[in-house]
């Protein structure tokens, strides 16, 4: 996933430090000299991120900050304050301004991309919302809603660290700040409690004298309840090459030690967030929707709402300049389940695809029923290659998944046709499924349980970029 990235310095050398770091890393860089400028920048662009300078003349990035955090239109887009190591109270009144987070100079490559990679994708999953709430408004119906600015108060921490003073300062700092917090000396009872009652997020050390702290995130990773269990690693100094590892392998996020508390609200705050958001995507926005945007059967959108959103969807990534795609998929010889088994088990079996659906798609891919046994699913921020990737990994995942029926055969295995489209400059939602149906139509004559048009992934971006990483 790329981004749109503006960066705030009144120092031309820093600014083309940080333009010349990120564009490595793949994303748009624009650039503002003072706060005047940085906010009629925010409010042109809508960028994903800003990198803001605090020490500049005329407005300061605390000012500028503020300035943006007020302003309903632009408030959602993540600050990230830049300070000056020397000064531990810069990043209190950073935040006290309203800044998501910050880091210090001279800036650590690391720290950078671990930042701005869980920012962006905060900032992806917000904009989603936004737009969903905007589709649904423009169908008469109000949803629940869920605030850009949500509370993360009372949410569950789990702390695995077996520094015994260091452990007790985090359970009072964080008790403190209103989150409910559990403390673990050892992995196994940790293990043991988070499975049964997943927190909101992860403290682990990774210096655990029993085990390697790394390790036991990845355990986390692994396990289908906590995949999406937010970690903030503590690392000394010293370890942090090792770090860069457990970035790379889902680990969301680190802090040095000793702790600067300051710095730890913020992460947790972060990723705390960002988890909600996922939720709320995922399940609870969903079911919180009224009928009238979802199909009786499946639970999933329905085809007025598709529609709807769709267009918001293509006129976003027109202007932003982003790819967005969609794929049409059609279960092959549906019919012969409702001939061999009655519509019953048909009904059945439909909202069992509906379901392998949701599971597999991203939080931020919208699935509807388009008709009958054809879905379609919307993909922000996703270029061909990896709408293809998506469809191609739902094809595999439904032809491998037995559906369960209420018949003596007990199960019964079906498969997908798929065809997808990535948008062009010219496209309106009739043009872009169009071509997905056309692909979709080749597909059912040319052997079905396949997608196309195949599309081989591009190898021109490092690996671990081409997945946008579903934690
Ligand atoms: P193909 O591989 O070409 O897609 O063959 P198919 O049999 O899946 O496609 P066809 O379009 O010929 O048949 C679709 C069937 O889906 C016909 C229709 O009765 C059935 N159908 C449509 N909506 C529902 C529904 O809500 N429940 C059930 N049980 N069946 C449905
Ligand atoms: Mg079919
Ligand atoms: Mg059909």
């Amino acid at each position: 996933m790329t981004g749109l990235i503006l960066v705030v310095d009144d120092v031309p050398a820093n600014v083309k430090l940080l333009e010349v770091k990120l564009s490595g890393e793949y994303y748009d860089v624009i650039t503002a000299k003072d706060g005047y400028e940085c906010i009629e920048q925010v409010k042109n662009r809508k960028p994903d991120l800003v990198l803001l300078d605090v020490m500049m003349p005329g407005m300061d990035g605390f000012e500028t900050c503020r300035k943006l955090k007020a302003d309903p239109e632009i408030a959602h887009i993540p600050v990230v304050m830049v300070t000056a190591l020397s000064e531990p109270s810069d990043r209190v009144q950073g935040l006290e301004a309203g800044a998501d987070d910050f880091i210090t100079k001279p800036i650590n490559d690391m720290a950078l991309f671990a930042r701005v990679r869980s920012l962006v994708r905060i900032k992806v999953l917000i904009d989603e919302l936004r737009l969903r709430d905007r589709s649904v408004s423009q169908l008469g119906v109000l949803p629940d809603g869920f605030g850009v600015n949500t509370d993360v108060t009372g949410a569950k921490l789990m702390v695995i660290d077996d520094d015994a003073l260091q452990s007790k300062r985090m359970f009072e700092r964080l008790s403190a700040a209103n989150y409910q917090v559990s403390v673990f000396r050892e992995s196994a009872p940790a293990a043991d409690a988070a499975r049964i009652s997943p927190p909101d997020a992860f403290i682990i050390n990774y210096e655990l004298a029993e085990m390697d702290g790394l390790r036991l995130a990845m355990q986390f990773k692994a396990m289908e309840n906590l995949r999406h269990v937010p970690i903030i690693m503590l690392v000394e100094e010293e370890s942090q090459h090792q770090m860069l590892k457990g970035l790379d392998l889902g680990v969301n996020d680190y802090l040095f030690t000793p702790i600067d508390f300051n710095e730890l609200f913020a992460r947790v705050k972060t990723q705390v967030r960002r988890k909600r958001y996922q939720e709320a995507l995922k399940s609870n926005y969903q079911e919180s929707l009224s009928l009238a945007v979802t199909d009786k059967l499946t639970k999933l959108y329905n085809r007025h709402y598709l529609d709807t959103h769709l267009k918001n969807l293509i006129s976003q990534a027109l202007a932003s300049r982003r790819p967005m795609s969609l794929m049409i998929l059609d279960m092959d010889h549906f019919k012969a389940v409702n001939d061999t088994y009655g519509h019953d088990v048909g009904d059945e079996v439909l909202r069992a695809l509906a379901e392998v659906m949701v599971s597999t798609i991203r939080s931020a891919d919208l699935a509807a029923r388009y008709g009958g046994e054809e879905f379609v699913v919307l993909m922000p921020e996703t270029d061909a290659s990896r709408a293809y990737e998506a469809a191609e990994r739902l094809r595999k995942k439904v032809e491998s998944t037995p559906f369960a029926i209420s018949h003596a055969d007990g199960q019964i295995f079906k498969t997908l046709s798929i065809g997808h489209a990535t948008i062009q400059p010219t496209d309106v939602p009739e043009t872009l499924l169009k071509r997905a149906d056309a692909a979709l139509y080749e597909a059912k004559n040319t052997g079905r349980n396949k997608v196309l048009p195949v599309i081989e992934p591009s190898y021109s971006l490092p690996p671990s970029r081409l997945a946008m990483q579903e934690e």
